[in-house]
């Protein structure tokens, strides 16, 4: 009997535990002070105490996490995303100690993390990159050299950066002398490394990223695409699959595009090339992500895959079973919003006990969800409550099932993004599938 060790917490640990189940395979889970009432907690067949509630005595703990690997006779190690899903080290360490560590390998990881290397990577292998400059030494000098070249306004963004965290808008040769510095250390404080790199700013840019899967006999595939551009801060609240308004000819461009980029690093298990589309369609790589995507389950429900399956029996080099790209369809229209914990005017978090918690059940509804009634959401991690997914034949009944079952959503106790998945269901932008990643901003009147 196989048995996996859960890195990580809340929602994600809930679905990888659900696959496990099916699959037969006994499951660790690890909570901090923090989480030990969730969910995932009582579902796994095991939990271990793993410490104090702030992740780096925690969930980021390296060595604590392998102690427990040990004393439970693990055989594998599933990361999640966020925390340590993208950290090489830990993926090297797993490996040396003679774990699977389920995802890509640590090269690969340790390649496609750094955004500088990855834009280098993909630029050799004809991948388009957004027009930039990137440098190891980068100074203010170089910066705004190369800016006014490539033309304002520009992002100035730290090539470990992640979630929206470490990029600055430029408007001009001022605001990026001004956001320099201040941006070194940011980026040295939140991701241990101060390297910087500019990219041209896409405005009325769309995010649409392609689900890629390498197998364990060395193929890649894709699982078509997600459209991720409604967007605060730089960082998802909806997503979908397919993508509206996307022409055939762009969506297969796409798809061509991220399996050249995923075969160029010899990728194997789950990944997600993302890329930033401008006004007239064209794309532009503009990161990997080598794990599970927060978004995956839209995937999942338009093709009928498990990925944590897919990821498992890939990480275990065993056969996924399609053996061909058309083996892979689409069918039907999937959304997924993210409920957060969250004041819905400021963006901000909103902590509290969940005095209520209540989705709708149905045909098409999908609900991911990392806590349950009663439970506290902590200012320690992520407020990101639950994943509402809604699926139906076409887009149209998807928008409309969706606004209704999102008025039956309860929540008390704290404040919720809800009004805001409303808002943008309401809106003109949505219905006609024309929005960007400004649209939300522009939806809130701001
Ligand atoms: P996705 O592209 O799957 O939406 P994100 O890059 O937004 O993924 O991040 C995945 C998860 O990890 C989110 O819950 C996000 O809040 C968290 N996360 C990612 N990077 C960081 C970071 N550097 N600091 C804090 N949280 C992060
Ligand atoms: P992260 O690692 O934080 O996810 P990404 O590079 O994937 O960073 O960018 C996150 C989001 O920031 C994109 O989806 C997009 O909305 C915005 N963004 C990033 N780069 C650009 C760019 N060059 N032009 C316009 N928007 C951008
Ligand atoms: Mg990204």
């Amino acid at each position: 009997m196989r048995k996996i060790l859960i890195a990580n917490r809340g929602e994600i640990a809930l679905r990888i535990i659900k696959t496990c189940k099916r699959m037969d395979i006994k499951t660790v889970a690890v909570y901090s002070d923090a989480d030990q009432d969730l969910p995932y907690v009582e579902a796994a067949d095991t939990a271990e105490h793993i410490g104090p509630p702030p992740v780096a005595q925690s969930y980021l703990h390296i060595e604590r996490l392998l102690e427990i690997a040990a004393k439970e006779k693990v055989d594998a190690i599933h990361p999640g995303y966020g925390l340590l899903s993208e950290n090489a080290e830990f993926a090297e360490r797993i490996e040396k100690e003679g774990y699977i560590f389920i995802g890509p390998s640590s090269e690969v990881m340790k390649k496609m993390g750094d955004k500088i290397e990855a834009r280098k990577t993909m630029a050799e292998a004809g991948v388009p990159v957004v027009p930039g400059y990137e440098s190891e030494s980068m100074t203010l000098e170089d910066a705004c050299k190369e800016a006014g070249r490539i033309g304002y306004p520009v992002m100035l963004k730290a090539s470990s950066g992640g979630g929206g965290v470490g990029m600055v808008l430029c408007d001009d040769e001022q605001a990026l002398t001004q956001h320099f510095e201040p941006t070194i250390k940011r980026s040295q404080t939140y991701f241990g490394s101060g390297k910087l790199f500019i990219e041209k700013y896409i405005p009325k840019a769309r995010h649409i990223e392609v689900q890629i899967f390498g197998s364990a006999e060395g193929k890649v595939f894709h699982l078509f695409e997600r459209n991720c551009s409604i967007q605060r801060r730089n960082q998802k609240v909806i997503e979908e699959s397919p993508s509206p308004s996307l022409t055939q000819p762009a969506k297969d461009k796409l798809y061509d595009l991220a399996v050249r980029a995923a075969e160029a690093v010899n990728y194997k298990n789950a990944g997600t090339i993302e890329c930033i589309l401008d006004a007239d369609e064209n794309p532009y790589f503009l990161e990997m992500n080598t794990r599970l995507q927060v978004e995956h389950p839209v995937t999942e429900e338009v093709t009928g895959i498990d990925l944590v399956e897919w990821q498992i029996l890939t990480a275990f080099n065993e056969e996924i079973p399609v053996h061909s790209q058309k083996d892979i369809q689409q069918q039907g229209h999937s959304i997924e919003f993210r409920i957060y914990a969250e004041d819905p005017k400021t963006f901000y978090p909103s902590p509290g006990t969940l005095e209520k918690l209540e989705f709708p059940e149905g045909e098409g509804i999908r609900v991911d969800e990392g806590y349950k009634e009663t439970n506290k959401v902590t200012p320690y991690y992520d407020p990101m409550i639950a994943k509402f997914i809604v699926t139906a034949d076409s887009r149209q009944s998807c928008i409309s099932q969706a606004r209704q079952a999102i008025d039956s959503i309860k929540v008390e106790g704290v404040k919720t993004n809800i009004p805001v998945h409303k808002a943008v269901l309401d809106s003109a932008e949505f219905m006609d599938g024309k929005y960007h990643t400004q649209t939300l901003t522009k939806i809130k009147g701001e």
